[in-house]
């Protein structure tokens, strides 16, 4: 614990050490030392003035990461009322779900639940005791903070917070910030070559420029992991956290479904059973909870595979999403926004399932396996 709370304050002031290092190194020894006093003077002021105003708009974006926060959930939402689901599940799975059955009744406790939601495997929706909210907006409770964070992608180590639906759209200005930073010193450098090549009697670079240049790569390869997961938001719409949660689902059922995962099993890590598989594919795949399109007050609860991503609206939507900020005042219309925040072709994909017989009557489904 100590040591992770160390690192998340050495991992940032290291990238602003290595932002000072920059400006000796590009600046001062590559701008001026090689390029100016080569004789290319103006060259050597307009790229010392390019590489200033990529570095503030580099700082600019980190900092309005913090000033704007990752967010937190702007209304608490109490428990989805779904006893009188959960009982005519009961009568509907014996035959006895007639009209006198109970109907969705009124309880100012509770909140009506959206039509169709993601749920735990038991078809109810996750819960925050801290919060004592459903956590809704896709949010994730964060420890450090102590509140559920809306739409948590990660905690970014380097930068030094949390990146969620509230400050990714500065991340996205950091992250490119960086890239374009790295691209312009690696260009200006070897566009000049000539004179950057002049250090001392031989014709090498000055080991300054050298380990700037070795070090910017080697970031690239690490911006390369984050790039991996902005595209997976742009073109999946899942989080890091959701990706995370899908490859562990996909590993479960490898695992139940075939022979070869055996030994890749003994080889890499230790051996589950097929019994340890099926609780962890259980416990890890995604759920969603939907009125039956067919019975009067009844709700199924329908496994959701790695394959199909409930909040994907094609690219352009996705990414989209990232830079509307939108206002919920009350706990009603985030629960109007739980269901439109599910894909069209999702929502037409579940009721297909539906009709189709797939999924378990809300109330006739046994207990959840936990592991031990
Ligand atoms: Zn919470």
């Amino acid at each position: 614990m100590m040591l992770r709370h160390m690192l998340r304050r050495i991992f940032p002031v290291g990238v602003l050490l290595y932002l000072l290092y920059i400006q000796y190194a590009y600046c001062y020894v590559v701008c001026k030392q090689n390029i100016y006093d080569s004789g290319w003077h103006s060259a050597g002021v307009g790229l010392i003035v390019g590489e200033a105003v990529l570095v503030a708009l580099l700082l600019a974006s980190w900092a309005l990461m913090f000033v704007a926060g990752p967010g937190s959930l702007p209304v608490a939402v109490p428990p989805y009322n779904l006893n009188s689901y959960y009982a005519n599940g009961q009568l509907y799975v014996r035959g006895e779900l007639d009209e006198k059955s109970p109907s969705v009744v009124d309880d100012a406790a509770l909140i009506a639940p959206p039509q169709m939601f993601l749920c735990n495997a038991d078809g109810l929706p996750f819960w925050c005791a801290q919060c004592r909210s459903i956590k809704t907006l896709r949010a994730h409770h964060s420890s450090t903070l102590g509140r559920c964070i809306p739409r948590f992608d990660h905690y970014c180590l380097y930068i030094g917070t949390i990146v969620a639906q509230n400050n990714y759209v500065w991340f996205l200005c950091f992250v490119s910030c960086f890239e374009l930073l790295f691209f312009y010193i690696l260009v200006s450098t070897f566009a000049f070559s000539k004179a950057v090549l002049s250090y001392g009697r031989h014709q090498i670079l000055h080991p300054a420029a050298l380990l700037m240049i070795v070090v910017n790569e080697l970031f690239t390869l690490l911006l390369l992991t984050l790039n991996m997961s902005i595209g997976h938001i742009f073109e999946l719409n899942e989080t890091s956290i959701d990706f995370l949660q899908l490859s562990r689902a996909r590993q479960y059922r490898y695992t139940l479904g075939s022979r070869q995962s055996r030994l890749k099993n003994i080889l890499f890590r230790r051996k589950i059973t097929k019994e340890e598989a099926r609780i962890g594919l259980v416990n890890s795949q995604r759920y969603v909870s939907v009125e039956h399109p067919d019975a009067r007050n009844v709700r199924v609860v329908l496994p959701v595979p790695e394959t199909v991503h409930p909040y994907d609206k094609g690219y352009l939507e996705n990414a989209l999403d990232w830079f509307r900020n939108r206002k919920f005042t009350t706990a009603q219309e985030i629960v109007a926004y739980e269901y439109e925040m599910l894909s069209p072709q999702f929502r037409s994909w579940v009721l297909q399932q539906v009709r189709a017989g797939e999924g378990q009557i809300f109330g006739s489904t046994p207990l959840t396996p936990v592991a031990v």
